[in-house]
């Protein structure tokens, strides 16, 4: 059962502790719901996303957000949100599965990854009740897409550095953001934007040491974007420079405490980095399947150049690594799911452990 409760493992123990191989979660162990749940993600790739990626890649207005609506409408942007939020409560190896697939979606996987992770996680990890059950079943069903605005143009790895700032207003009821965000994926159709931000005493002007994160609707006004980015690949993706001119943000709207966004940040990007090797993983599946299909139909020689050894060989580089990754990913999200378990069950008997 790929979510049996084992012990969790500390940290790096899983490179120096002695494994027995029936503890290791494998692929072949996927039950029968995460696999339809898996086909119809594949299912939807087919009809929405592979048939006219032309057009997402030319940004056609209207498209990405349709196709995201699309996505929510089928449940795949509320697989790991609990039910009682709109969601499937599903466990994180099935989320990491959902990632694999539609990791195949060229640019969508990336407005994807980037609506249910650093959109929706901050809200759904680090908001209290209120926040959560107003934002979170938005997000589940893609009624409201999400953005992450943590880079700035002088704050990029060290992210603590931000300059965007925000006051408290003198009758102590919102906050007034100022700055400047740079490459925000979604940015040019997100509804709601967690914005980290150093919040500065108003009196003395000194500034906290730690970011503060906010949860802001774009409606809430003072938001203006700059074009979207040229990029290299994923050119469907919306990456966009986004300013915050004077937005005045509820003072409810402070997600966690004042001081706890830079560990909000970190702590959510760590989550984004092993989605990020579902998805390359789903990317280098296909790759392979695509690399497989050219080399048997190319003739050259009278023969198919999956004939030729040095042809073979390339293939069989790309199945091994793939395979590895496979491995390395599943196994890894099948430990965090455990860990998750572990804790929640320290939480339920008040032992937090950490
Ligand atoms: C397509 C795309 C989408 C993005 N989406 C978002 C988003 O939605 N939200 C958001 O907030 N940000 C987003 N980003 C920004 C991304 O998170 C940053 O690019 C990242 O944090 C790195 O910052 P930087 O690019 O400024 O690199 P820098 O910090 O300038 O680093 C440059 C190089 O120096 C190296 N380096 C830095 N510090 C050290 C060190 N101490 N020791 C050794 N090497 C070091 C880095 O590894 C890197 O190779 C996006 C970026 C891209 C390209």
């Amino acid at each position: 059962m790929a979510t049996e409760t084992k012990k969790a493992l500390q940290g790096g123990e899983f490179l120096i502790r002695e494994s027995d191989p029936q503890d290791i979660f494998i692929p072949e162990e996927f039950n029968e719901e995460q696999r339809m749940i898996a086909q119809s993600a594949l299912e939807f790739l087919q009809q929405n996303v592979w048939t006219q990626l032309d057009r997402i890649d030319a940004m056609e207005e209207g498209l990405m957000p349709s196709l995201l609506d699309k996505a929510g409408e089928l449940g795949l942007l509320g697989i790991s949100v609990p039910e009682d939020l709109g969601g499937f409560g599903k466990d994180f190896v099935t989320t990491m599965l959902v990632t694999e697939v539609t990791g195949a979606g060229h640019s969508f996987s990336v407005a994807m990854a980037a609506h249910t992770g650093i959109g929706t996680l901050p809200i759904l990890y680090y908001g209290n009740e209120e926040q959560r059950k107003k934002y979170i079943p938005k997000l589940a069903t893609g009624e409201c897409k999400a953005s992450y605005c943590l880079t700035e143009p002088s704050a990029g790895s060290d992210a603590n550095s931000g300059k965007t700032k925000a006051v408290l207003t003198d009758d102590g009821k919102h906050y007034i953001i100022n700055g400047q965000k740079m490459w925000i994926t979604n940015g040019g159709f997100a509804d709601i934007f967690t914005v980290f931000a150093k919040i500065v005493d108003p009196k003395t002007g000194k500034e906290d040491d730690n970011l503060s994160a906010f949860i802001v609707e774009k409606d809430f006004g003072g938001i203006t974007l700059n074009p979207e980015e040229k990029k290299m690949g994923i050119k469907g993706s919306s990456t966009r420079q986004v300013f915050f001119n004077d937005c005045k943000v509820p003072v409810e709207n402070l997600l966690s405490e004042r001081g706890n966004g830079f560990k909000i940040a970190v702590n959510i990007l760590n989550i984004g980095r092993i989605k990020l090797a579902g998805a390359a993983l789903g990317g280098a599946k296909a790759v392979v399947d695509q690399s497989v299909k050219y080399a048997n139909e190319r003739l050259q020689f009278g023969r198919p150049i999956s004939s030729f050894g040095a042809i073979r060989q390339k293939l069989a580089d790309q199945a091994t690594y793939s395979y590895v990754l496979e491995s390395a990913t599943f196994r890894c999200s099948n430990d965090m799911e455990q860990a998750i378990e572990a804790l929640e069950a320290a939480v339920r008997t008040t032992q937090r452990p950490c």
